[in-house]
């Protein structure tokens, strides 16, 4: 391990500072925090002149880099990123200033997919030599699941074992984790998704299965935000190339996403707002008016499904990058600088009429076809800008691909979408999958039988 090597601190501030590797294979600190750098890396100016020359995996490598070093190889990662970035980035103009950047390419069409790709190739990497097999436990109400199965599809050393609740997940969801075989094992659960979580979470607790290395790829490793870093820095440099200062619109739920935006602001990157869209899980936007955090339980269900978060577990990596501190309970325990806070980043809630008109009025207006997602992001954008008028380029972020709403865009806008080539493929495949009771016995036997030695 080099000496310039990155350490990773615990939001909680109780638990040892970590190395990447250490931080990556343990997901959440010991005293239940998140990890975060302990100091955020910068670009320098013969960067910025690489960056804006880069295509997407050369710039993946270049920030990257600033985390991964004395971790793995620069050969190493350039390759990595050459093999998790194998699509299309699409950064479109709209108007004069305004851009969209879609990141719906990638084998499960949502953003997901740029952190499970790279996290995929690190995992791999680290297993690289291992002896033994990592088994990734992970449940999954439909996305989550289906972007990890893709994710670690045949890296070596490492099998995933996807519990879904087959009444609860679309068709084109369970065949993206049924179809692949090899190392992923898609579980069918009879129940619910908690009764999948509780599973899982029964397993990690569970001593005698310690002869198997089992680990989860949830979303708050730190592993899924550094790649979430990249996009930002690309799409920057390539649109204000005097490094002219970019207003970022993204549309969020458990602020992962967005926390790549701050990181790359932290990191250089000269980024003049951060709007921040929810739904109307609106619990930050009511945060940053009045000061008070309150969590919304249960989460409201929203047309932008992915992001009906009540209480976002990355809200307390963003407080404390303003030197605020929430606890793992949800508790703010020291309150953050509000008007630094405020300074760099907007929030707004958009509900599902709002949607709906957006995905109406960017069509007709733009030819922009937009999913909820995404038009919670642009009407955020257009809010901002109603208050705060600018004369910066602005990017918003459409996370996934408007074709996984095929019967909402035809209400709205008389048409189906075409599924992009990595939706469609899977419908053809031959599925394969086992079916269980809800019942950890049951969950068991499947583990030992299926990864004991
Ligand atoms: C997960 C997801 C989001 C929310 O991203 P966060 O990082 O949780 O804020 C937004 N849109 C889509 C399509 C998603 O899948």
């Amino acid at each position: 391990m080099g000496m310039d090597s990155m350490r990773f601190a615990s939001t909680n501030r109780l638990a040892p500072e970590v190395t990447l590797a250490e931080a990556l294979l343990q997901g959440q600190a010991p005293d239940r925090g998140l990890y975060l750098p302990v100091t955020v890396p910068s670009f320098t100016r013969e960067d910025f002149a690489a960056l804006r020359n880069g295509s997407y995996p050369e710039v993946a490598s270049i920030v990257l880099r600033k985390f991964t070093l004395g971790t793995f190889p620069d050969d190493d990662l350039d390759a990595m990123c050459q093999r998790a970035y194998d699509f299309d980035v699409p950064l479109e103009q709209v108007d004069t200033r305004r851009y969209i950047m879609r990141l719906d390419r990638g084998p499960t069409a949502s953003f997901k997919d740029f952190a499970g790709r790279m996290m995929g190739q690190m995992f791999g990497k680290l297993r690289e030599n291992a002896s033994n097999r990592l088994v990734i436990l992970t449940a999954t109400s439909g996305d989550t699941g289906s972007a990890v199965a893709q994710a670690f599809y045949r890296i070596p050393n490492i099998e995933v074992a996807v519990l879904f609740p087959p009444a609860e997940v679309s068709d084109r969801q369970r065949k993206q984790m049924t179809t692949l075989g090899e190392n992923i094992t898609p579980i069918a659960v009879e129940g619910k998704f908690d009764d999948c979580q509780a599973l899982v979470k029964q397993a990690f607790a569970d001593d005698t299965l310690r002869g198997i290395q089992l680990t989860s790829a949830n979303s708050i490793n730190i592993g899924r935000l550094m790649p979430q870093i990249v996009y930002y820095v690309y799409a920057a440099v390539r649109i204000a190339p005097e490094n002219d200062p970019v207003i970022i619109s993204i549309p969020s739920g458990n602020f992962g996403n967005m926390m790549g935006a701050l990181l790359a602001m932290r990191m250089g990157v000269p980024i003049e707002k951060i709007v921040i869209a929810t739904n109307t899980n609106d619990e930050v936007p009511k945060f940053f008016e009045t000061g008070v955090y309150q969590k919304i339980v249960p989460s409201r269900h929203c047309l932008s499904n992915a992001m009906n978060v009540g209480h976002p577990s990355n809200f307390a990596r963003v407080l404390a990058l303003y030197g605020g501190w929430m606890d793992e309970t949800g508790t703010i325990r020291q309150m953050p600088d509000m008007t630094h806070m405020k300074s760099e980043l907007w929030a707004t809630g958009v509900n599902d009429d709002d949607t709906r008109l957006t995905i109406q009025s960017a069509w007709q207006k733009n030819r922009l076809l937009l999913e909820p997602h995404g038009a919670t992001g642009w009407l955020g954008l257009q809010r901002y800008l109603d208050e705060n008028p600018s004369s910066s380029t602005a990017v918003c972020i459409e996370t996934a691909h408007p074709a996984k709403f095929p019967e909402e865009i035809e209400k709205l806008l008389g048409f189906t979408p075409e599924a992009p080539p990595s939706l469609a493929k899977v419908e053809q495949k031959k599925e394969n999958y086992r079916t269980m009771p809800a019942d950890y016995n049951a969950f068991r036997e499947l583990i030992l039988e299926t990864y004991g030695s």
